[in-house]
């Protein structure tokens, strides 16, 4: 592989892609610092821009993107929801989550809209040789990460998806989207006081924000003791080891960090913009790395 030399690429062209990370607030997001190392690694001839848009500001940025000939990008919260309107195409997974994290421009220059997140959180099973088919999911949460995860465990045909969240109409405005996709059968239970995580679940998946930079916060759950076969989960990747991750641990089950999550989704925007493979393992050292300087 040839190294991408910046100078050459500035006097001689081509110049470089550009890609965006838009969302408001910004700072404190790692997301540049992985994908430069995996631009570096693979070579490729890319720079990533993190850029704070306002709300207000989302349709001018947007066509400003495009006018710069931007070839793609990320955009997080709070604008996940709102940017859809402002593409030409989405994947089956945006169009059922209504979500897109990930932008890529087409060799038309349409800007096309897909959802990595569920994504993401799969391939972190699936590296763990975990699979969802047939199985019983819980997931806590009904906000964007769990909608996403919730249609990619729809898409993949598991048995049972069960969603919990104390704003109940969140769950079932999630569930009503998602029947009829697959065989998978679709719950909504109740979030009263502490829910009890039952013994016939095959894996809990902790998808609400709590705990996020706040290693002495837990939503409220219990494991009954006889979960020793549960996989559990958790979306939130800062504490990596969360205090659910830690109870789940204790409780005799094995556990899955949401650090890979956020991992797979870049891996996934990468491939979609380079064409190739990231080196995971490299892009997960980069966000520890920006992890320990907060
Ligand atoms: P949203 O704001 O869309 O949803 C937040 C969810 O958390 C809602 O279901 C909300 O419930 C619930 N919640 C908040 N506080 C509490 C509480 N005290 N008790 C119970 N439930 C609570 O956020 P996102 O879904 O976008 O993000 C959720 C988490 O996922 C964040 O920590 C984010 O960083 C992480 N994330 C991780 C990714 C990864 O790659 N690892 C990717 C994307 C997100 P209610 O509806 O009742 O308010």
């Amino acid at each position: 592989m040839e190294a991408y030399n910046a100078l050459h690429a500035l006097m001689k062209g081509p110049l470089p892609s550009l890609f965006f990370c838009i969302g408001d607030p910004i700072v404190g997001n790692p997301t540049e610092h992985m994908v430069d190392k995996a631009f570096q690694d693979l070579a490729y001839s890319g720079r990533y821009l993190t850029c704070r848009v306002p709300k207000s500001d989302l349709a001018s940025a947007l066509w400003g993107l495009r006018a710069l000939g931007f070839a793609g990008g990320n955009v997080t919260a709070p604008h996940k929801q709102e940017v859809l309107q402002y593409l030409d195409e989405l994947s089956e997974s945006a169009l059922l989550c209504k979500a897109v994290n990930c932008i890529t421009r087409t060799p038309d220059g349409s800007y096309y809209g897909d959802n990595t997140d569920g994504k993401g959180f799969l391939q972190s099973l699936a590296d763990r040789a975990i699979t969802v088919q047939n199985k019983k999911i819980v997931v806590l949460g009904s906000g964007g990460a769990a909608s996403a995860i919730a249609t990619e465990l729809v898409l993949a045909k598991s048995g049972e998806v069960v969603l919990v969240n104390r704003t109940e109409e969140r769950s079932l405005s999630i569930a009503k989207r998602l029947s009829g996709i697959s065989q998978t059968k679709l719950v909504v239970e109740p979030w009263v006081g502490c829910y009890t995580i039952a013994d016939d679940v095959d894996i809990v998946v902790q998808a609400t924000s709590v705990g996020l930079f706040s290693p002495t916060s837990c939503v409220d759950v219990a494991f009954t003791g006889k979960n020793s076969s549960l996989i559990a989960c958790d979306v939130v990747f800062n504490p990596v080891q969360t205090l659910f991750l830690q109870k789940a641990e204790l409780a005799g089950c094995t556990i899955v960090d949401g650090l890979g999550m956020l991992v797979n989704q870049g891996a996934l925007a990468v491939r979609q913009w380079t064409g190739s493979d990231p080196d995971r393992a490299l892009m997960r050292r980069a966000l520890e790395e920006a992890f320990a300087q907060r």
